[in-house]
Order: structure tokens, then sequence, then C-alpha cells
């Protein structure tokens, strides 16, 4: 159903669109603008229909590339109530123990997964063995090993790996990467990361090692991961890092409350970054180079994300992270086109990579080499 909101989304959309297409000289990401869109739709099911998964359904109202198109749950009661406010069919409805007949359902391109981190693997598996592309949610897998196995796996089968990286997609980031690739930022020399929420219910699946595979770092510190490489641009090569807890009891063994973390880079820069289940809205980066700076914070929330370099404030417009990030994938998928930033299987297993070796750090108190 489109609503007035989808249509100025839409709007805003384009606005961003074309400085960002003059002044980075890459294909508009968004591409929403006034001509219909008569190109091919991504027909996505999302599986998993909790907080984040509903965010995403919401969002993909206002796709113009992409369609929410089946669900796969556990909960029959949340299965009819998405069929009856996004109207899906009875034959695009699965759950956990018959999806894999989704093989047989030609009206389904894609399954998104936006489950407990540690199914991501043997869902992601399994999508690639009916035969569907497979967009996962971040961290993609508990660690590098089973990382490999998902892009083995989606390999062998024939089907691409996409990982919900929303952050590749959003203008003011992008900017600041445009900024940094044409080198208006002079070389490089550190980034600070600092992302952290203070967690609630100590029931939560978050909080439990077995589901969630680890603590803040696999949630939130991840962005300060994902976003020390993008804002750098090169890999790092060596990690340190030191945990803290201060209360043992919500956070359990292998449940990460505050970690800090440092990033060695090839060419001279270091990041050093905390990732924290304990502070509130802790979100926030910082760049410095030899001609000037970058800054954001908010730097990875829903929006608006908020930025400023030595020249000025950001100005771009808020765009809805989850409705441009499934239109560029539905052009990913179907018409091959290559993202600004990368969002594939590969990508996510550098940080898979990093996360393995922060928590070995942590653990031996050395410096980890890193080989992504
Ligand atoms: P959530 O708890 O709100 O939803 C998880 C869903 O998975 C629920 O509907 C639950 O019923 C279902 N589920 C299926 N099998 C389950 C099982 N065995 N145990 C528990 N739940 C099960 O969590 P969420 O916040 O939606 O997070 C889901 C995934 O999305 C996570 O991997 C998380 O890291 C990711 N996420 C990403 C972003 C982002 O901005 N990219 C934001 C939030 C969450």
């Amino acid at each position: 159903m489109n609503t007035r909101r989808d249509f100025l989304q839409k709007i805003t959309a384009s606005f961003f669109a074309l400085p960002f297409l003059t002044r980075q000289g890459l294909e508009d990401i968004n591409d929403h603008n006034n001509e219909p869109y008569d190109g091919p739709l991504l027909r996505v099911a999302i599986m998993g229909l909790g907080s984040y998964g509903t965010r995403v359904a919401e969002a993909m109202q206002a796709c113009t590339k992409a369609k929410l198109a089946g669900v796969i749950s556990g909960t029959p009661s949340k299965i009819t109530a998405w069929q009856a406010k996004y109207n899906i069919p009875d034959k695009n409805c699965y759950n956990y123990e018959n999806f894999d007949n989704i093989r047989d359902n030609p009206d389904i391109d894609a399954v998104y997964i936006i489950t407990p981190n540690a199914l991501h693997k043997e869902e992601a598996i399994r999508v690639a063995k009916a035969g569907k592309h497979v967009i996962s949610e971040k961290p993609m897998a508990l660690n590098a090993k089973e990382g490999q196995e998902m892009i083995a796996a989606c390999k062998k089968a024939n089907v691409k790996l996409l990982v919900g990286y929303r952050m590749h997609f959003e203008p003011k980031t992008l900017e600041i990467v445009r900024m940094r690739k044409e080198g208006e930022l002079g070389k490089i020399l550190f980034f600070q990361g600092l992302s952290g929420f203070r967690i609630g219910d100590p029931n939560q699946w978050r909080l439990n090692k077995e589901l969630a595979g680890g603590g803040s770092l696999m949630d939130i510190g991840i962005y300060s991961i994902n976003g020390s490489r993008y804002m750098v641009g090169e890999e790092p090569v060596w990690v340190t890092a030191q945990e803290t807890k201060t209360d043992r009891i919500k956070f359990k063994e292998g449940v990460d409350e505050t970690i800090q973390f440092q990033l060695g880079f090839p060419g001279g820069a270091v990041a050093s970054c905390l990732s924290t289940y304990n502070m509130n809205g802790l979100d926030r980066f910082y760049l410095n180079a030899e001609n000037g700076f970058a800054e954001m914070q908010p730097a990875t929330g829903y929006g608006p994300i908020k930025g400023r370099t030595n020249k000025g404030e950001l100005n771009y417009p808020h765009v809805t992270h989850q409705t441009v990030q499934m239109d560029e994938m539905s052009a990913i998928l179907l018409e091959g086109k290559q993202p600004p930033l990368p969002v594939d299987g590969e990508e996510a297993l550098k940080d898979l990579k990093i996360i393995d070796a922060i928590y070995e750090a942590v653990k031996s108190g050395k410096k980890v080499k890193l080989n992504l």
C-alpha cells in the first residue's frame, strides 16, 4: 500500500541521488525517481518475524524493486497477522519444518534470514539447497568457519549470498567514503568507533551464548568492526583486545559485556573501538586524516545519521535504510549491480575473522595477526 509517507520517502531519496551521483561518480544507488519502475522485482520471503523482521517488512512497503512475498515463522498467529497486513497468499507461508519446499515455489526469489545469530548458518544452507538467494542478517554466522560453510553452500547451489549491511547504502556514510577514496582527506591516520547500548531483559537470546554466539561484539560491536574497514579503506593486519565485565550474572561466561579493541592497518592507521551492552546510546565514528576529519554521531543507528567533515555538515536527507537496502539488493541479485561497498558473504567473512581474532586476543592478552 502506498502512503503519503512512502511518496515523500521516494522524493527525498531522489534528492540525495543527484549530488551523490555527480560527486561520487557512482551509479545512483537508490534509483528512486518519478519514472514508473518496470524492471525486475525481487520477491522476498522473510524468515523470523521478530523485531527487526517487522522493521524490514514495513520499510519494504516503500520499495520499488523488491516486494515482501512470503514468510517463514514458527508462530502461526504471526503468519496470519502478516498475511492480512501484507496480503501474502497461503502458498507463500512456511514454518521451520517445511521451508525446504520453497524450492517448488516460483513466486519467491530470495529468503531474508532475520533470526537469532546461531541459526543463520543452517537456515542459509537450507535456503541455498532450495535454490533461492540468501540474504542473512549480521553477524552472518557465529565464526569464520561457519561463514565459510555458508559461502561454499551458496556457491555450490549457484545462488547469491548477501548480508544486511544497511550502512553500505547510507548517503552520509558513502559521502565520507567518497572523500576518502578520492584523496580529499589525505592519508588516513586514526579511526575511533564507539558502539553500544544498555541491554535490558536478561532472558533474551542476545544474552544466551548458544543463540547469540557471544555478547555485545556479535550484536553491536560489529558496526565498529565493519565501520573501521570502510572508513579507513584497508583491511586490518592485527588486533589487540581487552574485556571488562561489571555484571557476571547478567553477562555469563562467553557473553561479553564490554570489549575494547584496537586494529592496525597496513598503511599505518590504527583504530580504537569500544563495544558494549552497558552504556546507552553509544554510536560514534571519528576518522582523522592528514588533511581533515570525518565525524558521525549517530553513525549506525536507524537514523537520521548525522555527519560532518572538516568541510562542514553533511546535508543529505534521511532515507529509510532498509528500503534503500532492499531495492539495492534487488539490483545486485537480479541485475548484477555492483554496490559502492560490498555486501556479500566474503565481506561478512572478513568481519567474522576479525571477531574470531578479537575473542582470541581477549583470551590470550596478545596481539593477533589477521590475514583477510
Ligand atoms: P528478535 O528476537 O526480535 O526476533 C527474532 C525472531 O526469530 C523472532 O520472531 C523469533 O520468534 C524467531 N526465532 C526463530 N527461531 C528461534 C529460536 N530458536 N529462538 C529464538 N527466536 C527464534 O530479534 P531481532 O532483533 O529481530 O534480531 C534478529 C537478527 O537480526 C539478529 O541476527 C540481529 O543481529 C539482526 N538485527 C539486525 C539489525 C540491523 O540493523 N541490521 C537490527 C536488529 C537486529
